[in-house]
């Protein structure tokens, strides 16, 4: 059997979107599964669609999920050129292939599978409207190929003519009339199509002298022996034409085996999960941050503050299941259990709190001195500037209690710096001269450890004398322990806030 290959082919339209990473990922757990090689082909054809710095993006993204390509992209992130052993099949960017195309899609002529097409744009808008007045689509198919400008319809020495003189024709791919496509797809089975449901579509144009989508992506697959072709369920209407190609270039033994992977669903509501959603209800939809040649910036998983790796398990999450309870799964471990087998046909909608509670596991998972590493430069951007082992213990104290490292100054800010604000509802109900002269009074008297002891003993009324503290020493009347804040900050800092909540309140 022939090493299995696998590739991810995304157009550099944008950003990656989240569906597009995990794309990838299946494509990189089957490749991995089976001792194979995963394959990065940038499918940049559509020139109009290029957007700058989208490329870039999808390479940056798959490096920061650890689901980097084996072929078609240097360490360094750069999409290969020149070919050398590593990467026999370079150029890896389908717009340095050009040259290739032209030959394939001749060579469908010449066996009669496509036809040279001369109608241009004017004329194919004006049959459309025409039949847009009839209340029809115009479609370019068996029943409309006929009276079209092609070279079914035209005299040899007129498409001879044409074909020297005009630089805006095509190659039409000619569907075959009256049969029926058998297709298997390894998620969803055996598929038939009827012919008849097809159209004539461009492979290859003169104008930019380019192919379109689909022969450059067969032609691709077969030059660089992809065994499995794994991909959006978008792209399964392609698929009876994909089989189609194959056969009319006679490489159907060599033909990849397809899957077409579950859509991504809306939180709430019908429809595939949109940059609108993430939008309107508050999550990323793409892996980094993004911002658009027009300025527009989009979060991102990263800069959220999700761990790679917690993103990765969610996303392998959405569409495939390993058929157990199991949830947690690193990359290694999903290497191991991953199948095509277990992923559904059924759209998988995305959940955001769930998305939050795998960062949570995550969190919970990573011990407390890599913790304070990723914490240690937040604080200095917050401009605290505190021992690591300090920052460790703090970690340790509060990490039940976060979903992101970010979580961690809103919970624990004043474990470095002494509140400034005092939240107005904590202040009007337990800030009281009675209550505040009780507090001050057992904190100059006990520790962290004799405190709670001494309000006791001295009769006070716990409640309102210790929330009073708390609100001093962190600003709210709800948070950490007294005794854990005054453990971190010390009883002399204690004393000093509690004095400073008189000094600013009155
Ligand atoms: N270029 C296509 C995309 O952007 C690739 C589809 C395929 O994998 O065949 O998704």
């Amino acid at each position: 059997m022939s090493k299995t290959r696998v590739r991810f082919a995304p157009s550099p339209t944008g950003p990656l979107h989240m569906g597009g990473v995990r794309t990838a990922l299946y494509n990189y757990l089957f490749a991995k599964q089976h001792g194979g090689d995963f394959i990065l082909r940038i499918e940049d054809t559509d020139s109009n669609r290029f957007v700058p710095g989208a490329e870039e993006y999808i390479i940056e993204s798959l490096r920061w999920c650890g689901i980097f390509p084996d072929e078609g992209v240097t360490p360094d992130g750069k999409v290969v050129e020149t070919a050398s052993p590593e990467h026999p099949h370079a150029p890896y960017r389908q717009s340095q292939r050009r040259s290739i195309y032209r030959q394939y899609a001749e060579q469908l002529v010449a066996s009669g599978h496509a036809y040279y097409a001369f109608d241009s744009a004017e004329e194919l808008e004006k049959v459309r409207t025409e039949a847009e007045s009839k209340g029809q689509t115009f479609i370019y198919n068996h029943l409309t190929r006929g009276s079209l400008r092609n070279s079914l319809t035209l005299p040899p020495a007129e498409v001879e003519r044409l074909l020297a003189e005009r630089t805006d024709w095509t190659v039409r791919f000619l569907m075959p009339e009256g049969r029926v496509v058998e297709m298997d797809d390894l998620i969803r089975g055996h598929i038939s199509v009827d012919t008849a449901t097809l159209d004539d579509k461009v492979l290859w144009k003169r104008a930019d002298e380019l192919p379109t989508y689909h022969l450059a992506n067969i032609v691709d697959d077969h030059l660089m022996e992809i065994t499995e072709v794994i991909r959006g369920e978008e792209w399964l209407p392609s698929l009876p034409l994909h089989y189609l190609l194959y056969e009319a270039f006679g490489w159907q033994d060599s033909q990849p085996r397809f899957a077409h992977l579950p859509l991504l669903l809306k939180p709430v509501g019908n429809g595939k999960l949109s940059k609108r959603d993430g939008d309107k209800l508050g999550f990323p939809v793409f892996p980094l941050r993004w911002t658009s040649p027009a300025g527009e910036t989009s979060r991102g998983y990263r800069e959220d503050g999700y761990f790679p790796e917690a993103f990765v398990n969610l996303l392998a999450m959405l569409g495939w299941n390993p058929g157990t309870e199991q949830e947690i799964f690193s990359l290694a471990e999903l290497v191991e259990a991953f199948s095509l087998d277990k992923v559904g046909k059924a759209g998988a909608k995305f959940n955001p709190d769930k998305a939050k509670w795998f960062n949570r596991e995550y969190l919970r998972m990573k011990s407390d001195a890599e913790l304070a590493a990723l914490w240690l430069p937040l604080l200095k951007e917050k401009g605290v500037d505190a021992a690591p082992t300090f920052v460790e213990s703090v970690v340790a104290l509060i990490k039940e209690r976060a979903t992101f490292v970010q979580d961690f100054w809103d919970i624990a800010s004043y474990l470095f710096v002494a509140p400034t604000e005092y939240v107005q509802k904590d202040v009007d109900k337990f800030y009281k001269p009675e209550v505040f002269a009780m507090a001050l009074e057992a904190m100059e008297a006990s520790d962290a450890d004799t405190l709670e002891a001494y309000v006791r003993e001295h009769e006070m009324p716990m409640g309102k004398v210790m929330n009073c503290i708390r609100l001093a020493l962190s600003g709210a009347a709800s948070g950490l322990a007294i005794h854990d804040i005054m453990r971190f900050i010390g009883r002399d800092e204690s004393l000093a806030r509690l004095r400073r909540m008189q000094q600013k309140l009155g």
